[in-house]
Protein backbone atom coordinates (compact mmCIF):
# COMPACT_ATOMS: atom_id res chain seq x y z
CA UNK A 1 0.00 0.00 0.00
CA UNK A 2 1.30 3.48 -0.57
CA UNK A 3 -0.80 5.15 2.25
CA UNK A 4 -0.30 5.27 5.83
CA UNK A 5 -2.35 2.75 7.61
CA UNK A 6 -3.35 3.92 11.15
CA UNK A 7 -4.63 0.79 13.49
CA UNK A 8 -3.81 3.05 16.74
CA UNK A 9 -8.05 4.03 16.90
CA UNK A 10 -10.95 1.75 17.80
CA UNK A 11 -14.20 2.45 17.75
CA UNK A 12 -16.23 1.09 20.22
CA UNK A 13 -19.10 1.59 18.20
CA UNK A 14 -20.01 -1.49 16.45
CA UNK A 15 -21.93 -4.97 16.89
CA UNK A 16 -19.72 -7.89 16.95
CA UNK A 17 -19.45 -10.36 13.97
CA UNK A 18 -21.84 -10.47 10.88
CA UNK A 19 -24.91 -12.90 10.64
CA UNK A 20 -23.55 -12.68 6.43
CA UNK A 21 -21.14 -12.78 3.79
CA UNK A 22 -19.77 -9.29 3.28
CA UNK A 23 -21.04 -8.36 -0.24
CA UNK A 24 -20.37 -4.86 -0.88
CA UNK A 25 -18.96 -1.19 0.21
CA UNK A 26 -20.92 1.88 0.76
CA UNK A 27 -18.81 5.16 0.19
CA UNK A 28 -20.34 7.63 2.78
CA UNK A 29 -17.88 11.71 3.24
CA UNK A 30 -18.02 13.25 6.45
CA UNK A 31 -19.91 16.03 5.07
CA UNK A 32 -18.49 19.29 6.37
CA UNK A 33 -15.25 20.30 4.57
CA UNK A 34 -12.66 22.00 6.03
CA UNK A 35 -13.21 19.36 8.89
CA UNK A 36 -10.03 17.41 10.06
CA UNK A 37 -9.41 13.38 9.30
CA UNK A 38 -8.04 12.94 12.85
CA UNK A 39 -11.27 14.80 14.16
CA UNK A 40 -13.32 12.24 12.40
CA UNK A 41 -11.68 9.63 13.73
CA UNK A 42 -11.80 10.73 16.90
CA UNK A 43 -16.11 11.37 16.71
CA UNK A 44 -16.43 7.74 15.46
CA UNK A 45 -14.56 6.45 18.29
CA UNK A 46 -16.51 7.92 20.80
CA UNK A 47 -17.48 6.38 23.44
CA UNK A 48 -21.50 5.57 23.65
CA UNK A 49 -21.52 6.84 20.06
CA UNK A 50 -24.45 5.10 17.64
CA UNK A 51 -22.65 5.54 14.63
CA UNK A 52 -18.90 4.54 13.00
CA UNK A 53 -17.58 3.27 9.93
CA UNK A 54 -14.71 0.72 9.19
CA UNK A 55 -12.17 3.04 7.25
CA UNK A 56 -11.60 6.56 7.40
CA UNK A 57 -10.15 8.24 4.42
CA UNK A 58 -7.69 10.43 3.01
CA UNK A 59 -5.42 11.43 0.94
CA UNK A 60 -2.41 9.20 1.82
CA UNK A 61 -3.90 8.00 4.78
CA UNK A 62 -6.26 5.14 6.10
CA UNK A 63 -7.65 4.76 9.78
CA UNK A 64 -8.91 0.91 10.15
CA UNK A 65 -11.33 1.84 13.18
CA UNK A 66 -13.74 -1.34 13.04
CA UNK A 67 -12.28 -4.49 11.78
CA UNK A 68 -14.35 -5.58 8.59
CA UNK A 69 -15.09 -8.77 10.34
CA UNK A 70 -17.42 -7.13 12.73
CA UNK A 71 -20.59 -4.83 12.10
CA UNK A 72 -20.17 -0.72 11.77
CA UNK A 73 -23.04 1.25 12.26
CA UNK A 74 -22.45 3.30 8.91
CA UNK A 75 -25.49 3.03 7.02
CA UNK A 76 -28.06 3.71 9.60
CA UNK A 77 -29.85 0.03 8.55
CA UNK A 78 -29.29 -2.82 9.89
CA UNK A 79 -29.72 -5.03 6.85
CA UNK A 80 -26.85 -2.71 4.83
CA UNK A 81 -24.86 -2.89 7.79
CA UNK A 82 -24.47 -6.37 8.41
CA UNK A 83 -23.58 -7.11 4.71
CA UNK A 84 -21.22 -3.88 3.96
CA UNK A 85 -17.71 -2.39 4.56
CA UNK A 86 -18.19 1.36 4.94
CA UNK A 87 -15.58 3.83 3.97
CA UNK A 88 -15.76 7.45 5.20
CA UNK A 89 -14.29 9.92 2.83
CA UNK A 90 -12.71 13.49 2.78
CA UNK A 91 -15.67 15.53 1.37
CA UNK A 92 -13.32 17.70 -0.73
CA UNK A 93 -12.57 14.46 -2.84
CA UNK A 94 -9.00 15.32 -4.57
CA UNK A 95 -7.27 13.73 -6.71
CA UNK A 96 -5.33 12.28 -3.42
CA UNK A 97 -8.53 11.46 -1.56
CA UNK A 98 -9.78 9.35 -5.08
CA UNK A 99 -6.12 7.69 -4.98
CA UNK A 100 -6.05 6.66 -1.78
CA UNK A 101 -9.67 5.31 -1.72
CA UNK A 102 -9.22 3.50 -4.46
CA UNK A 103 -5.95 1.79 -3.56
CA UNK A 104 -8.04 0.88 -0.05
CA UNK A 105 -10.95 -0.98 -2.40
CA UNK A 106 -8.75 -2.61 -4.46
CA UNK A 107 -7.54 -3.89 -2.04
CA UNK A 108 -10.37 -4.59 0.13
CA UNK A 109 -11.68 -6.56 -3.31
CA UNK A 110 -8.33 -8.93 -3.32
CA UNK A 111 -9.57 -10.18 0.21
CA UNK A 112 -13.04 -10.42 -0.20
CA UNK A 113 -13.85 -10.52 -3.76
CA UNK A 114 -15.44 -8.11 -6.35
CA UNK A 115 -17.60 -5.90 -3.90
CA UNK A 116 -19.23 -3.58 -5.60
CA UNK A 117 -19.62 0.23 -4.47
CA UNK A 118 -23.02 1.80 -3.39
CA UNK A 119 -23.63 5.33 -1.85
CA UNK A 120 -25.23 5.94 1.69
CA UNK A 121 -27.72 7.48 -0.19
CA UNK A 122 -29.18 4.53 -2.00
CA UNK A 123 -30.34 3.52 1.86
CA UNK A 124 -31.11 6.73 3.28
CA UNK A 125 -32.44 10.39 2.49
CA UNK A 126 -28.96 12.09 2.75
CA UNK A 127 -26.71 14.00 0.42
CA UNK A 128 -23.99 11.85 2.01
CA UNK A 129 -21.44 10.67 -0.22
CA UNK A 130 -21.55 14.37 -1.55
CA UNK A 131 -19.62 15.21 -4.90
CA UNK A 132 -17.77 11.09 -4.70
CA UNK A 133 -18.36 9.72 -8.24
CA UNK A 134 -18.17 6.02 -7.97
CA UNK A 135 -17.54 5.17 -11.22
CA UNK A 136 -14.21 6.88 -10.87
CA UNK A 137 -12.97 5.17 -7.93
CA UNK A 138 -14.22 1.77 -9.94
CA UNK A 139 -11.98 3.02 -12.56
CA UNK A 140 -9.06 4.10 -10.83
CA UNK A 141 -9.23 0.89 -8.31
CA UNK A 142 -9.46 -1.40 -11.36
CA UNK A 143 -6.06 -0.11 -12.34
CA UNK A 144 -4.84 -1.78 -9.42
CA UNK A 145 -6.22 -5.05 -10.26
CA UNK A 146 -3.74 -6.37 -12.09
CA UNK A 147 -0.88 -6.37 -9.04
CA UNK A 148 -0.68 -8.55 -6.18
CA UNK A 149 -0.86 -6.47 -3.41
CA UNK A 150 -1.53 -7.00 0.71
CA UNK A 151 -4.65 -5.77 2.02
CA UNK A 152 -3.69 -3.59 4.82
CA UNK A 153 -3.12 -5.32 7.83
CA UNK A 154 -6.22 -5.22 10.70
CA UNK A 155 -5.99 -3.68 14.02
CA UNK A 156 -4.06 -5.43 16.76
CA UNK A 157 -6.33 -7.79 18.59
CA UNK A 158 -8.16 -6.98 21.47
CA UNK A 159 -8.66 -9.22 24.34
CA UNK A 160 -11.24 -12.34 24.09
CA UNK A 161 -11.54 -12.11 20.23
CA UNK A 162 -13.52 -15.35 18.76
CA UNK A 163 -12.14 -17.11 16.07
CA UNK A 164 -13.75 -15.17 13.18
CA UNK A 165 -12.43 -11.97 14.90
CA UNK A 166 -9.04 -13.62 14.67
CA UNK A 167 -8.80 -14.72 11.38
CA UNK A 168 -9.95 -11.42 10.05
CA UNK A 169 -6.95 -9.89 11.64
CA UNK A 170 -4.48 -12.56 10.01
CA UNK A 171 -2.74 -11.06 7.04
CA UNK A 172 -4.19 -12.26 3.66
CA UNK A 173 -1.49 -14.47 2.07
CA UNK A 174 -1.60 -14.19 -1.70
CA UNK A 175 -0.11 -17.09 -3.22
CA UNK A 176 -1.54 -16.86 -6.93
CA UNK A 177 1.81 -16.25 -8.55
CA UNK A 178 3.96 -18.53 -6.09
CA UNK A 179 4.73 -21.00 -8.60
CA UNK A 180 6.98 -18.70 -10.22
CA UNK A 181 8.37 -17.24 -7.11
CA UNK A 182 8.69 -17.57 -3.54
CA UNK A 183 6.07 -15.75 -1.37
CA UNK A 184 7.63 -14.34 2.01
CA UNK A 185 5.79 -12.65 5.09
CA UNK A 186 4.10 -12.39 7.99
CA UNK A 187 2.29 -15.88 8.72
CA UNK A 188 3.29 -17.71 5.72
CA UNK A 189 5.31 -19.89 8.18
CA UNK A 190 1.70 -19.90 10.49
CA UNK A 191 0.03 -21.13 6.99
CA UNK A 192 2.75 -23.66 6.14
CA UNK A 193 1.95 -25.20 10.07
CA UNK A 194 -1.20 -25.03 9.61
CA UNK A 195 -1.58 -26.96 6.10
CA UNK A 196 0.69 -29.77 7.16
CA UNK A 197 -2.15 -30.10 10.51
CA UNK A 198 -4.26 -30.68 8.44
CA UNK A 199 -3.02 -32.86 6.52
CA UNK A 200 -1.73 -31.44 3.57
CA UNK A 201 2.39 -31.88 2.75
CA UNK A 202 4.70 -31.40 3.96
CA UNK A 203 5.51 -32.77 0.33
CA UNK A 204 6.49 -30.49 -1.53
CA UNK A 205 4.91 -27.82 0.57
CA UNK A 206 8.52 -26.57 2.42
CA UNK A 207 10.91 -27.49 -0.35
CA UNK A 208 13.88 -29.18 1.10
CA UNK A 209 13.55 -27.79 4.72
CA UNK A 210 10.80 -30.23 5.61
CA UNK A 211 9.77 -27.50 8.02
CA UNK A 212 7.92 -24.61 7.41
CA UNK A 213 9.78 -21.97 6.03
CA UNK A 214 7.85 -18.97 5.87
CA UNK A 215 8.43 -18.93 2.05
CA UNK A 216 5.79 -20.32 0.13
CA UNK A 217 6.33 -21.38 -3.28
CA UNK A 218 4.54 -23.94 -5.85
CA UNK A 219 4.18 -26.49 -3.07
CA UNK A 220 2.69 -24.39 -0.62
CA UNK A 221 0.25 -22.80 -3.74
CA UNK A 222 -0.84 -26.20 -4.23
CA UNK A 223 -1.40 -27.59 -0.56
CA UNK A 224 -3.42 -24.40 -0.25
CA UNK A 225 -5.62 -24.74 -3.24
CA UNK A 226 -5.98 -28.88 -1.96
CA UNK A 227 -7.20 -27.63 1.33
CA UNK A 228 -9.41 -24.83 -0.07
CA UNK A 229 -11.16 -27.24 -2.30
CA UNK A 230 -11.16 -30.28 -0.18
CA UNK A 231 -13.51 -27.12 2.74
CA UNK A 232 -15.85 -25.63 0.04
CA UNK A 233 -13.86 -22.54 0.21
CA UNK A 234 -12.97 -20.44 -2.69
CA UNK A 235 -10.52 -21.87 -4.60
CA UNK A 236 -8.38 -18.97 -5.00
CA UNK A 237 -4.83 -19.35 -3.45
CA UNK A 238 -5.76 -16.56 -1.24
CA UNK A 239 -5.58 -17.50 1.77
CA UNK A 240 -8.18 -14.72 3.51
CA UNK A 241 -10.33 -14.55 6.10
CA UNK A 242 -12.61 -17.38 5.80
CA UNK A 243 -9.40 -19.36 5.23
CA UNK A 244 -7.81 -18.66 7.91
CA UNK A 245 -11.08 -19.52 10.07
CA UNK A 246 -11.26 -22.96 8.83
CA UNK A 247 -7.76 -23.73 9.12
CA UNK A 248 -7.71 -22.51 13.14
CA UNK A 249 -10.65 -24.88 13.01
CA UNK A 250 -9.32 -27.97 15.02
ZN1 LIG B 1 -22.88 8.46 5.07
Amino acid sequence: MSYEYITRHNSPNYTRGRPVKINGIVIHHWGVTGQKFDNVVNYLCRSGGNSSAHYVVEGGRVACIVAPANTAWHAGVLAVNQRTIGIECRPEATDADYRTVAELVAELRAAYGPLPLSKHSDYKATSCPGVWDLARINQLASGDAGSVQPPPPTPSPAPDLGLVDVAARLPVLDLRNATAKPVAGMGVDVLQGLLMAHGQGPDGLTGRSGRPDGSAGDGTKTALLAYQRAHGLDGDAVAGAATWASLLTP
